[in-house]
């Protein structure tokens, strides 16, 4: 067993004023060129909104789905009534425009903001100013091997948002069959 660093964005939905700090500054964070644009539609993060009934989630884009659930529920917290739909981090979901890159359409997923260095906190959580982020870490024991696996496809994603999905699935083509003329 190894301990990892759990990063960890909490979201008070009571807080949020739908602002859409959170959306502008990660869309323009994952340009290329870093800074370069901004586009709501490119962030990793989405804020929900229903104005008239005073409701404000932000999610972020999570694991990858290829078939819409069928069931719907609803949620009652506090005073408020909320659709489950409106809570769902699933990465382009077929039955919403969320989360799917509108140049490529390639899925958009949270990655906590990975960079070299490290930054203190996501951009998202810098930019809020009203703390409906806020960020936590937190050390964890795992398995040595899912932590590897873990790694490997923080990677994998962060090179196809890079260079595109066929160029790495290309890549890793012929790689592989350089690897095996060797053997
Ligand atoms: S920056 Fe904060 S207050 Fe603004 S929309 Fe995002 S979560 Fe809500
Ligand atoms: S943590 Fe970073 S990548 Fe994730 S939604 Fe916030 S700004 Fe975007």
């Amino acid at each position: 067993m190894a301990n990892k660093t759990v990063k960890v964005i909490k979201i008070n939905a009571d807080e949020c004023n739908g602002c859409r700090a959170c959306e502008a500054i990660c869309s323009a964070f994952h340009a290329t060129p870093k800074y370069g644009t901004t586009n709501p539609a490119k962030a990793r993060i989405h804020v929900n909104w229903d104005p008239l009934r005073n409701l404000y989630v932000p999610v972020y884009g999570g694991p990858y789905v290829e078939a819409e659930c069928l069931g719907r529920d609803r949620y009652v917290i506090g005073e408020k009534e909320y659709d489950e739909c409106l809570f769902c981090r699933a990465v382009a979901c077929p039955s919403r425009d969320l989360f799917k890159d509108p140049d490529s359409g390639l899925p958009l997923r949270c990655d906590m903001c990975e960079d070299d260095p490290s930054l203190k906190e996501p951009m998202c959580v810098q930019v809020c100013l009203v703390d409906a982020l806020t960020y936590e870490e937190r050390e964890e024991e795992m398995e040595e091997e899912k932590e590897k696996l873990d790694e490997l496809e923080m990677g994998l994603e962060t090179l196809i948002d890079k260079y595109g999905f066929d160029k790495v699935a290309d890549t890793l083509a012929r790689i592989s069959i350089s690897k095996q003329a060797e053997t």
